[in-house]
């Protein structure tokens, strides 16, 4: 089968079965610990006689837009999704991006697809599964969250629950990721597609720091699949769409710049609409709460002053306006505020203390979408040819999964009986 090019870079067919995985919420210290205490053995094979390192995920450190990026192989200026939400000039509302009209670009898996690869994704929240799935000819993909509504006529296959032998988990559960995982398998015997893409939910890195019983507990688990892709002969990639850090002050609440309120303070009420693009229909875990926001102004109101006295505010780690915002991190500007913020590894940003429901986080917060989450893991259970090799010590994104798995890694069909 021929080669595709999606969005500038080229890509083989796969030559063996190929599985990728986006671990949501694969924050580096979950892998290093379960290394340190000797938990994660198919990990540590992948990190002998694979490959297993960090990569950069993009800003903002969502979810959206990071899966866009690892299948379209591309930064968010590329596909449009930018985040959950951006703010709609026209009409002045708050727009979910969550549908296939909002994306720029194809993605690498659909353009396999229209080639005759067979091929396979599943994610665990439903609010991937139409951008994922946009332009995926006679594939297969479904969601977690809703396994039992999936029709052969829009998702390509039926009886999902009949098939991974479970039920449909409980959205805000660590069985929606192993759901994913265990539907995979299954599919993948029964099905053998030739690519999958299988995404995950940080259901547990929300609630769970590296070195706790329940991620100990997590983390095996995944380890259990990732071994069981690889037993099977799979090409197996795996990396993540964003990190994750703890978001407290010293006495373990929830450490938080509220934008909203400081904007009306130095510039009046009504002058700054604040944006968190992390906003979704699923917020109990975050309560709304990560370290990005985007702001747009009214007219009286100077961008560049806005970026002056934000810069004076201690846990801003980043404030800049559009076009450097959009420059440094390869943002769409229309889907932009004029001012960008980021808050420190320590710091989430917020509107104003009416808008969060902060008894939804028991224990604290743990967030994302800053610059402090970027750093993921990159790993393949295959040695890679040479030049792939040298690229490891470059400019690593996680977005260069696919490619490295489809073309970068040794041995290919002919690697049979080896
Ligand atoms: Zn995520
Ligand atoms: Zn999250």
């Amino acid at each position: 089968m021929p080669a595709v090019t999606v969005n500038g870079r080229t890509y083989r067919a796969p030559q063996e079965p190929t599985v990728i995985i986006c671990i949501d919420g694969g924050d580096p210290a979950y892998f290093q610990h379960g290394f340190d205490r000797g938990i994660l053995p198919a990990l540590q094979r992948f990190r002998e006689q694979g490959v297993f390192t960090t990569a950069k995920a993009v800003v903002p450190t969502f979810t959206n837009p990071n899966n866009l990026s690892i299948v379209t192989g591309a930064p968010p200026a590329v596909h449009g999704i930018s985040g959950n939400f951006f703010l709609d000039p026209e009409s002045g509302t708050e727009v979910m991006m969550n549908d296939p009209r909002f994306l720029r670009a194809g993605s690498i898996h659909a353009a396999l697809s229209q080639q005759g690869t067979r091929v396979a994704v599943i994610t665990a929240k439903d609010k991937l599964r139409r951008l994922l799935g946009h332009e995926v000819q006679q594939g297969i993909c479904f969601s977690a969250e809703k396994a039992h509504e999936a029709q052969q006529a829009e998702h390509g296959i039926d009886e999902v629950n009949a098939l991974v032998g479970w039920d449909t988990p409980e959205v805000y559960s660590s069985q929606l990721s192993e759901f994913v995982l265990e539907a995979g398998l299954r599919v993948f015997e029964r099905y053998q597609p030739a690519l999958m893409y299988l995404s995950l939910t940080d259901y547990i890195q929300h609630k769970h720091a590296p070195g706790t019983v329940e991620s100990d507990r997590f983390h095996q688990c995944l380890d259990q699949y990732f071994g069981a892709f690889d037993a099977r002969g799979a090409v197996v990639g795996i990396t993540a769409d964003h990190g994750m850090n703890d978001k407290n002050n010293a006495l373990g609440q929830p450490q938080i710049i509220y934008l909203s309120q400081l904007l009306s303070t130095w510039f009046g009420s009504e002058k700054a609409r604040v944006i968190l693009p992390i906003t979704d229909p699923y917020v109990v875990h975050h309560g709304a709460l990560g370290s990005f926001a985007t702001v747009y102004l009214d007219p009286t109101v100077a961008a560049h002053q806005v970026v002056g006295q934000l810069k004076t505010v201690a846990g801003i780690e980043y404030v800049g306006t559009r076009d450097e915002a959009c420059r440094l991190f390869a943002l769409p500007p229309d889907r932009v505020g004029d001012v960008v913020v980021i808050g420190d590894r320590g710091t989430a940003l917020g509107k104003s203390p009416a808008e969060h429901d902060l008894s939804l986080l028991e224990g604290g917060l743990r967030s994302h979408g800053g610059l402090a989450e970027q750093a993921v893991l990159f790993t393949l259970n295959r040695p890679l040819k040479a030049a792939y090799r040298q690229q490891l010590a470059t400019d690593l994104r996680n977005f260069d999964i696919f490619d490295f798995a489809l073309n970068g890694v040794e041995g290919g069909a002919s690697r049979g009986s080896a």
